[in-house]
């Protein structure tokens, strides 16, 4: 590795890289922000959790480019001045991939990088980095206060950077002169050719649909972002939305009812909940039982739960869930809500 520290910083800049995981911060911001913190000792996980439905880019880099990940890993260490990292992984994946990538991290052990597996139970909140530094320091795994951020106070209490497998692989191609901003789009659904296909990221719905052989000639509309708190959109907005968050595009075809929608959301939200906070752990669990029991959608009540989901629990994994919903309603459904509830 001959990058030297203050190149690779300057090269993530002007290369724009922004994190894969979802949230899309920029990863110049966060490395500078982990080296100016004062503290002997810092760490560097890469986040293989994958929870999010209909997201399958970290197994395929994972699958792929195993070396070109752990590079990625040994260049954030490199620039931290740091020998020990963490692989949050999630045990499907563990299971798949351990060989690959302990073949991967063995040139860099025997020069004295470590490398701790931590395999962890599949689960949504496995992603969120709060929940990451919990269950490695063996506690619950739920999510962490806001503030201060893991660069600040991780692992242990020592300053974490934790960054998403397509971050690592983009970190590495960014060292490597080969970075041209492309998203791993999973696509899937009522579709063609279902994958994981490398396109650019200014790319539309449609154009990455077009470019994959996977543009349907019926009526249609997709779920892009992530198959849970991912945004429901229209053939027209395909035209000139992009898929951003995770990169996915779930598509359903116009024979989809609404209940198989909310049933799938609701069932997945309430089976993710981490029960750490009331509105969350129960407004999940009586969204589910509401739409199990019923062939007519309740949607006064849905709404409300929804309305109080958006302002009042503790991590994104409660406040997203009325995102798929109330993009449904608008674009899918072309209704304004206030008609469903009255
Ligand atoms: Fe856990 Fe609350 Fe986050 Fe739901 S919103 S996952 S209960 S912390």
């Amino acid at each position: 590795m001959t990058t030297k520290n203050s190149d690779i910083l300057e090269q993530i800049k002007t290369a724009a890289l922004v994190g894969r995981g979802g949230a899309g911060f920029p990863v110049y911001m966060k490395w500078k922000r982990m080296k100016e913190v004062e503290n002997k000792k810092k760490y560097v996980v890469c986040n293989a959790s994958e929870g999010e439905p209909d997201v399958k880019k970290d197994h395929y880099l994972l699958d792929h480019y195993p070396e070109t990940v752990v590079k990625g890993m040994v260049i954030a260490l490199d620039f931290l001045g740091q020998k020990e990292a963490y692989f949050n992984i999630n045990a499907h994946y563990f299971a798949e991939f351990e060989e690959k990538l302990k073949k991967a991290i063995e040139p860099y052990e025997k020069k004295g990088y470590i490398f701790h597996f931590f395999i962890e139970k599949p689960s949504y909140i496995g992603g969120d980095s709060g929940a990451i530094l919990n269950a490695i320091e063996g506690k619950r795994t739920q999510p962490r206060a806001k503030h201060p951020s893991p660069s600040i106070l991780g692992i242990f209490g020592n300053p974490t950077l934790v960054h998403n497998v397509e971050t690592l692989y983009n970190i590495a191609r960014v060292a490597e002169g080969s970075f041209s901003n492309t998203r791993l789009y999973t696509i899937g659904g009522k579709v063609k050719n279902p994958g994981v296909f490398e396109l650019p990221d200014t790319f539309t719905v449609e154009e990455v649909l077009r470019k994959t052989n996977n543009y349907s000639s019926f009526p249609f509309f997709a779920q892009v972002g992530g198959g849970a708190s991912g945004v429901v959109i229209n053939e027209e907005q395909m035209k000139t939305d992009t898929a951003f968050g995770c990169a996915s595009i779930q598509v359903y075809d116009s024979e989809t009812t609404t209940r198989e929608l909310l049933l799938q959301w609701f069932k997945f939200y309430e089976r993710e909940s981490c029960g750490k906070c009331t509105p969350c752990r129960e407004g999940t669990y009586q969204l589910y039982e509401m739409i199990k029991k019923t062939e007519t959608i309740p949607w006064k009540n849905i709404l409300a739960i929804v309305d109080v989901l958006k302002t009042t629990t503790f991590c994104a994994l409660g406040s997203s869930l009325p995102i798929p919903v109330e993009s449904y309603i608008k674009n899918i459904l072309k209704v304004d809500r206030d008609t469903l509830i009255n």
